[in-house]
């Protein structure tokens, strides 16, 4: 190590505490320096929200920093490692191209990893080179900060850079670097290789440290572990339920791509959806449709229960004992997901309270966009706002019919028509980061060095229930069928 990887800035403080775990889980190492470091985005919002102390930084340390090329002094960057079942198969991952750099403790005392994706080879590369390309990057950040201002619980992304190097892939792209933000990136997948992998002490050391970091288990819990499992199915259900909500599709809901903190993470082939479908793909590896739109739930399930079976140790001694408290505590997550899904869907449709008979008006809707291939969000919007005609769906007798039905629930809810509509504005987005906006964003960025369209719908998306001002632009449906379009693996 030459002494001029490492900087000081005595406002800058990063912890690792992962470092305390058995030492098996992560590899210690430096980020590669890349030639020509470049800052392209850089979130200032976000940066002031956490307290990041920017202005302490001069200019040339700063932009080492977020290339990696410099690492703060006092601190040891790791990689993580993590197994998973990708598409259903086992195996052994870990952060391929990505480097922890720390954790940082904002002015809230909120703790976050500050981790450099796209910085270089590690020992869990595999075959990859441990980098990433710039759209792929900007792509997540895009993504991660829409989905933040959404109101979804996500990852989030401080910086990219560019590296000044090429990245191979089908054909040479030019090199970037992420900075990401999150709670921590303890993954499903970290569970999994501890299970199968390590000794009994080195699960319960890591289940130790997940609850003492993220959940606020008291003293009185007769079993912690089993209150883990419960919490962690929770989050998962709130989370999995406000995806569903606002029509995103994440394409790659392998376990290793599961926080425990309940984040969402890796934006690689994901989407938002237009056409209201279940059957949504984007991704174009998903070719059996294992992830789409309308599998998520389930897809979330699967995942947790390959997480419960990695806790049996913990949960019984006796193996039959835990494997029956596992799924018990599984099998509650479709009733949990269904709970907020509909508490979500009321939210949508103006209803502050549950009846018996809500399931079936959201149900007969959804049938009716389904039908008439009505635009998930734009239908809402126009509930919302009560501009109901003009479309296939609209003008349907079916819709006509639902909308009487609609309106009579809602007198009976004895609610003003103001506060109706307000809840209805603060749950139905305007704008999402439609993919064909994102892919404009990034052609230009990327083919032209232009940043002011990403620019634009950066502004846009980050404020998606803003009724009173909007861009109609960024509400238009795309123009050929918007369920054709692919993403790929940000790889
Ligand atoms: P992802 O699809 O981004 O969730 O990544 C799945 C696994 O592949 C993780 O272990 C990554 O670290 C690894 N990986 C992805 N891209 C690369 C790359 N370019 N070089 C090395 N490892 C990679
Ligand atoms: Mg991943």
């Amino acid at each position: 190590m030459q002494s001029e990887r490492f900087f000081l800035n005595p406002n800058l403080k990063l912890e690792n505490t992962y470092m305390t775990l058995p030492s098996h889980l992560f590899s210690k190492l430096l980020p590669i320096s890349v030639p020509t470091p470049k800052l392209i985005l850089f979130n200032h919002t976000l940066a002031h929200e956490i307290g990041f102390p920017t202005n302490s930084f001069n200019e040339n340390d700063f932009l080492s920093f977020l290339s990696g090329n410099k690492v703060l002094e006092d601190t040891m960057p790791i990689a993580q490692a993590y197994a998973g079942h990708q598409f259903g198969y086992f195996t052994m991952l870990g952060d391929g191209r990505a480097i922890l750099l720390g954790e940082y403790i904002t002015s809230n005392g909120e703790r976050l990893d500050i981790q450099l994706k796209g910085s270089g080879r590690t020992p869990y590369s595999r075959r990859g080179d441990g980098k990433a390309a710039l759209g792929p990057m900007l792509r997540e950040y895009i993504i991660s900060e829409g989905m933040h201002a959404l109101g979804i619980p996500t990852t989030r992304s401080l910086a990219v850079v560019t590296t000044g190097e090429k990245v191979l892939r089908e054909q040479p792209l030019e090199g970037a670097i992420l900075t990401r933000l999150a709670k921590s990136h303890i993954r499903v997948g970290t569970f999994q290789y501890v299970a199968k992998w390590g000794s009994l002490e080195d699960l319960k050391a890591l289940a130790d440290y997940t609850l003492k970091r993220h959940f606020n288990c008291s003293s009185k819990e007769e079993n912690p572990y089993l209150y883990l499992l419960h919490e962690v199915i929770k989050r998962q259900a709130q989370l999995i339920a406000k995806w569903q909500l606002v029509g995103f599709i994440h394409g790659v809901m392998n376990t290793d791509n599961m926080l425990i903190s309940g984040e969402t993470i890796d934006y690689g082939p994901c989407a938002f959806m237009d056409t209201y479908s279940l059957k949504t793909v984007f991704s174009s590896i998903d070719t059996e449709g294992r992830y789409a739109y309308g599998n998520q739930p389930l897809m979330a399930k699967w995942d947790l229960a390959r997480f419960a079976e990695t806790l049996l140790p913990l949960l019984h001694s006796n193996q039959e004992e835990a494997v029956s408290i596992a799924q018990k505590a599984v099998s509650n997550f479709s009733a949990l997901y269904q709970h907020y899904w509909y508490n979500g869907m009321c939210a949508k449709l103006g209803l502050q309270h549950q009846d018996i008979e809500d399931k079936e008006l959201i149900h007969t809707l959804l049938n009716l966009m389904e039908t008439y291939e009505a635009d998930y969000t734009n239908t809402f919007y126009h509930l919302t706002i009560n501009q109901v005609s003009g479309t296939k769906l609209f003008d349907s007798k079916e819709f006509k019919d639902w909308y009487q039905k609609w309106q009579s629930r809602l007198k009976q809810e004895g609610t003003s028509p103001d506060s109706i509509q307000n809840l209805m504005k603060q749950n139905n987005p305007v704008v999402i980061p439609r993919n064909y906006r994102v892919e404009e964003a990034l052609e230009a960025a990327i083919t032209h060095h232009d940043y002011d369209v990403l620019i634009a719908l950066l502004k846009v998306i980050t404020n998606p229930y803003n009724y009173d001002k909007i861009d109609k632009s960024y509400m238009e449906m795309p123009d050929s069928n918007g369920c054709m379009y692919r993403t790929f693996c940000g790889t």
